[in-house]
Order: structure tokens, then C-alpha cells, then sequence
């Protein structure tokens, strides 16, 4: 039986305008995340996951705007919804996670008080309920001594536990698709890790997508079902997390999996991707990857005409002359 979509993009086009002159910020961006499904969006700093993701929540600034394509969550199309109407579907459907769990919580209110008027309003249960309730997602989430935690106010917490509150806040409303972007990145390397566990677990719990932004393979690794990746605005490949870190397709991919430090090997050798990330105002012909590809040299075509997405086995997709030229 085919899961259901919580989330379809389908030929997403956004533009930022930039002293008057509008760039184009995504081209073309496709992909869909299923209930019980991660999908960990990764690139670089700047290569259009946030944007993706602004898109997403309908929170892109005002010089910015999708100009075309659409954003299915739960077969509403977020593009066609007023700012208002968005605003308030957000709240029922989606829940954020992000990097700094600060910005989302009032440093002025204990947790109890927050995570009950949270319950209270997405919930519809009366306050003695919504206690109850809290008591309850704290320990889902693992924080011990719960009923203590709920009289602290965020700034007497660990990052990590003020993450598992933001987490069990976010769960408590019940979202259909949960947004997390780079929820892990200012978390040390043993909290970073049971956070991680931690949505692994209770996504099935949930029943819920979840979106994962993150320029860490590491994370990826860890939490993806399906991994897509962008370069400059595009994407460049997709897959299962299996394809895409056993056989990565498209260079750039494979330049990220080397710049990433292999703990396990003895030598702590790191290949830094060569060359400059794109500004979004620089025009490139061709394929925005070539100033930076090691094989544009052999292939006429990467520095005159963009490389269409080609499936190169079922459910693993890669935009690349050179791929599809050895493929045929
Ligand atoms: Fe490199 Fe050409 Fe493939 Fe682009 S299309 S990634 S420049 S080989």
C-alpha cells in the first residue's frame, strides 16, 4: 500500500529581488515527503534548503517570492492560500524545529505554562487535562523529573533539554509534517546524538513527514529515509539514503562525502570541495556546478546547456552530462 504524501513540491521556481533586479533563488526544486518518512535536504550554506524551506512555512522575506510551481501539504496548495490563510494552516499541519530553540520559546514563561496553552489551543482540552498531558510528552521525549521540569523557565536548561521541550511543544499539537532545520547544529556531539535518536523514534509514533534541513552528512546519515540534494539553487540528485551515500552520482555529491571527516579511519583526511560557492547574482552557463567540477573539461556540454534530472535506477535521480552520457 502506498504511504500517503504529507508534503508535494512540485517545479518550484522562487526569486529574490536584489537592488531592483529580481534572481532566481530555486529552479525547478521537486520532491515529496511521506508519513513515517525523513527526508533530509542537504547542500552547502546558500544552495537554496532554506529558501526551500521559507517556501515551505510561507515565510519568505518580502523581497522574495515563489513564482511558480506548487506546495501540497496534505493536498492543500500553500501557494494559492492567502498569508493569513497560510498562517493559520501552518498551525494546524506543520511544526518547526530549529536550530536555536530560544527563538521559539518565551524566555518570560515556564515550560508548564507554554506546553499547556500550546495543548489547550491545538488540543481543545481543559487546563487540568493539559497538565496531565505535559507531564506526559516531556517524558515521551525523555526529560526525567518532568513534573519539576515544568516549573523551570527555558534559560534554566541545558541546549539539549530546551531542543526535547521545543520537540515535545512541537509534537503536542500533533503536526502532519515537522520541519526541522538543523535542529542538531549547536547541540555537542552526544546530545546531538540522542536528539537525533529521539525523532527517529517517535517519528513513527507521530505518524508524521518530517522535512530535515542540514549541511551535515554526518546527521544525514542517521536520520534519512530519502536524501535530496541542492547545489546553487537546484537540485542536483536524489535518492534513498542507501543510494545516495553508497553510490553517490553527481560530483558535487561526491565532493560533500569527502569533505566530511571519516572518524574511523585511522588518518583524518578531509577534501574540501575546490573553488567558490556561486553568489546568486553570478550568471553560469551551463551547469552552476562546472567552475567547481573536476570533469567539466570532459564534457562539452557542462559549460553550455543546464543537465536534465535522469532516473539512473528506480527512485535515484541525478542532473549530469556526464552521468547520462555513460549511462547510454
Ligand atoms: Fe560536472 Fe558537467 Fe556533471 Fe556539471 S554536468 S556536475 S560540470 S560533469
Amino acid at each position: 500500500m502506498e504511504r500517503e504524501k504529507v508534503l508535494d513540491v512540485k517545479n518550484l521556481y522562487a526569486v529574490f529581488k536584489i537592488q531592483k533586479k529580481e534572481y532566481e533563488v530555486l529552479h525547478d526544486i521537486s520532491f515529496d515527503v511521506h508519513r513515517n518518512e525523513t527526508v533530509c535536504i542537504v547542500g552547502e550554506s546558500g544552495c537554496g534548503k532554506s529558501v526551500t524551506t521559507l517556501c515551505v512555512m510561507g515565510l519568505l522575506p518580502k523581497n522574495g517570492r515563489v513564482i511558480s510551481g506548487s506546495i501540497e501539504v496534505d493536498g492543500t496548495d500553500l501557494t494559492k492560500l492567502s498569508a493569513n490563510e497560510v498562517r493559520k494552516f501552518r498551525g494546524k499541519k506543520m511544526g518547526m524545529i530549529f536550530q536555536e530553540p530560544m527563538t521559539a520559546l518565551n524566555p518570560l514563561l515556564t515550560i508548564g505554562y507554554q506546553l499547556r496553552e500550546n495543548l489547550m489551543l491545538h488540543r481543545l482540552v481543559d487546563k487540568k487535562t493539559a497538565d496531565k498531558m505535559a507531564v506526559e510528552y516531556l517524558t515521551k521525549v525523555g526529560i526525567a523529573n518532568p513534573e519539576s521540569r515544568l516549573k523551570q523557565y527555558p534559560f534554566q536548561l541545558s541546549g539539549g533539554l530546551r531542543q526535547r521541550v521545543l520537540i515535545a511543544m512541537v509534537l503536542s499539537a500533533q503536526p502532519d509534517l515537522l520541519i526541522a532545520d538543523e535542529p542538531t547544529t549547536a547541540l555537542d556531539v552526544t546530545i546531538q546524538k540522542q536528539v537525533l535518536s529521539l525523532l527517529n523514534g517517535l517519528k513513527k509514533d507521530m505518524n508524521a513527514g518530517i522535512m530535515f534541513i542540514t549541511h551535515d552528512l554526518g546527521v544525514v546519515a542517521e536520520i534519512a529515509d530519502k536524501v535530496v540534494v541542492l547545489y546553487a539553487g537546484r537540485k542536483v540528485e536524489e535518492g534513498s539514503a542507501q543510494q545516495v551515500f553508497n553510490d553517490p552520482r553527481h560530483p558535487y555529491t561526491v565532493g560533500l562525502m569527502k569533505a566530511v571527516p571519516n572518524v574511523d579511519k585511522d588518518e583524518f583526511v578531509i577534501e574540501p570541495i575546490p573553488g567558490m560557492f556561486p553568489n546568486i547574482t553570478e550568471e553560469i552557463p551551463g551547469c552552476r556546478f562546472n567552475p567547481r567540477c573536476a570533469y567539466t573539461k570532459q564534457c562539452p556540454l557542462c559549460t553550455k546547456e543546464a543537465p536534465e534530472m535522469l532516473e539512473v535506477e528506480p527512485g535515484h535521480f541525478v542532473a549530469c552530462h556526464l552521468v547520462k552520457e555513460n549511462a547510454q
